[in-house]
C-alpha cells in the first residue's frame, strides 16, 4: 500500500547517464519518476557537480554508441527545446559534445513524463519506509524507492594551470580522451603512482610517442604486477621523486609541457608534453548518505548482489559511478541506471506499488 501522504514512487538522485537512463526506464514503466538533479551552486561549480554530471564537463564524445562524427546541429535544434536550446554553445560540426550528449538525455526523460528538481539532497532517512529526502532549499520528497545515481568526481591537484587547460589538454580519463587526435604520437604525462595511473599510462603508450609517469615516490603504488608492466613498457618513462608544478601551455595550442618539482630536494624538471592526464583517484558522492548505506572502504555504495543494483537498504538502488570504481564510462553508467530501474520497478511491484 502506499503511504497516506502519496509518497513519490521513485525518486532518482543525480542527473549523469545513470540517472536519465533511470528515469527514462521508469517514466515508460509509468512509475512518473521524480529526479532531483542537483543544484546551480557555486560549490558544485568548483567541485564538477554540477547539474548533467561528469559528461558535461568535457568536448567531444568519441565512444557512446549511436554518435557517429558528423554535423548534429539540425539535429539538436529540433531535439531539445529550445528554453535549453539557445543557452547551449554552438555544435563542433563533430559527432556529440559531452553537454549535448547529456542534454539529450535529459530531454529525452523529459518526453517521456519524467519531472526534475533542480536542487541538491543533502539528508537523506531510510531507515523506514517511505524513505525521506531533504533538498539544499529545505524541501522534503518522501519516496517509496530512490535510485541514487550521484556519480563521482576525478581529483584533481587543484593547481591554477590545471585547471586553465582542462579540455585543451588536461584530462582525468585516459580511456575517454586518449584517442583523440591532439595526443597522437605526442608526448604525454601522467600523474600518480597507483593501479590506475598505470593503467592510464599504458593504455596512452597506445598513441602517444611517450609516456613520462610522475610520481611523488621513489616506488610505485601499483600491485607488483602492474608496476612491471609500467616498467616494461619501453614508451613509459617513470619520473621518481617529482611532482607536478604547473602545466605549461598557450592559448592556441592548449598544453605544451609540464613543469615539475623534486620531492626530494633536488632541482625541478621541464618536459614537452601535449597531454596531462591526472590519474590521482576519485571521489565519489556519498558523503549526503551519512552512513545509512553501506559503502566500500573508497567510500562507493556497495552493491549487495552480484548483477543487480540493490544496496544494503531494501527499496534503495545504486546506479553508475557511484557504485562503480572500475568501468567509469558513461555507457556502464547508463547501462546500470537501466538495471537500477528494472530493479526498482520489479521491487515496487512486489510491494503491490505499481
Ligand atoms: C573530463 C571527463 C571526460 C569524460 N569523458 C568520457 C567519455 O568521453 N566517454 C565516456 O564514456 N565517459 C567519459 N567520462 C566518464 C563519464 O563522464 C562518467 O563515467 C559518467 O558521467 C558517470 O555517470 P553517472 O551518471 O554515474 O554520474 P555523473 O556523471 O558523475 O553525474 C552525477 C551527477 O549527479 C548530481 N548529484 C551529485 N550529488 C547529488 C546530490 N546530493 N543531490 C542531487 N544531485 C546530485 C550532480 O549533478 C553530479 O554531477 C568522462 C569523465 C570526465 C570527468
Amino acid at each position: 500500500m502506499r503511504s497516506q501522504k502519496l509518497a513519490e514512487r521513485v525518486v532518482i538522485i543525480g542527473s549523469g547517464p545513470a540517472g536519465w537512463a533511470a528515469a527514462i526506464y521508469c517514466a515508460r514503466a509509468n512509475l512518473q519518476p521524480l529526479v532531483l538533479e542537483g543544484a546551480i551552486t557555486e560549490e558544485n561549480r568548483q567541485a564538477g557537480t554540477l547539474p548533467l554530471g561528469q559528461l558535461a564537463l568535457t568536448t567531444e564524445v568519441e565512444n557512446y554508441p549511436g554518435f557517429p562524427a558528423g554535423n548534429l546541429e539540425s539535429y539538436l535544434d529540433h531535439a531539445i527545446v529550445k528554453e535549453r536550446r539557445q543557452y547551449m554553445v554552438e555544435h563542433s560540426k563533430h559527432g556529440v559534445s559531452g553537454p549535448e550528449l547529456m542534454e539529450l538525455m535529459r530531454q529525452q526523460a523529459v518526453n517521456f513524463g519524467t519531472r526534475i528538481v533542480t536542487d541538491d539532497v543533502v539528508k537523506v532517512d531510510f531507515s523506514k519506509r517511505p524513505f525521506k529526502l531533504t533538498s539544499l532549499s529545505g524541501k522534503l520528497t518522501e519516496a517509496e524507492a530512490v535510485i541514487v545515481a550521484t556519480g563521482a568526481r576525478a581529483n584533481y591537484l587543484g593547481l591554477p594551470s590545471e585547471d586553465a587547460y582542462k579540455n585543451r589538454g588536461v584530462s582525468a580519463c585516459a580511456v575517454c580522451d586518449g584517442a583523440l587526435p591532439r595526443f597522437r604520437n605526442k608526448p604525454l604525462v601522467v600523474v600518480g603512482g597507483g593501479d590506475s595511473a598505470v593503467e592510464e599510462a599504458s593504455y596512452l603508450s597506445k598513441f602517444a610517442s611517450r609516456v613520462f609517469m610522475v610520481h611523488r615516490r621513489d616506488e610505485l603504488r601499483a600491485s607488483k604486477i602492474m608496476a612491471g608492466r609500467a616498467r616494461s613498457n619501453p614508451k613509459i618513462e617513470i619520473l621518481w621523486n617529482s611532482q607536478l608544478d604547473e602545466v605549461l601551455g598557450n592559448d592556441r595550442e592548449g598544453v605544451t609541457g609540464v613543469k615539475l618539482g623534486s620531492t626530494t630536494g633536488k632541482s625541478g624538471s621541464q618536459h614537452d608534453a601535449s597531454g596531462v592526464f591526472l590519474a590521482i583517484g576519485h571521489t565519489p558522492n556519498t558523503t549526503f548518505l551519512d552512513g545509512q548505506l553501506e559503502l566500500t572502504d573508497k567510500q562507493y555504495i556497495q552493491w549487495t548482489t552480484p548483477q543487480r543494483t540493490y544496496t544494503s537498504v531494501e527499496g534503495v538502488f545504486a546506479a553508475g559511478d557511484v557504485a562503480d570504481d572500475y568501468y567509469r564510462q558513461a555507457i556502464t553508467a547508463a547501462g546500470s541506471g537501466c538495471m537500477a530501474a528494472l530493479d526498482a520497478e520489479r521491487w515496487l511491484a512486489a510491494q503491490g506499488i505499481e
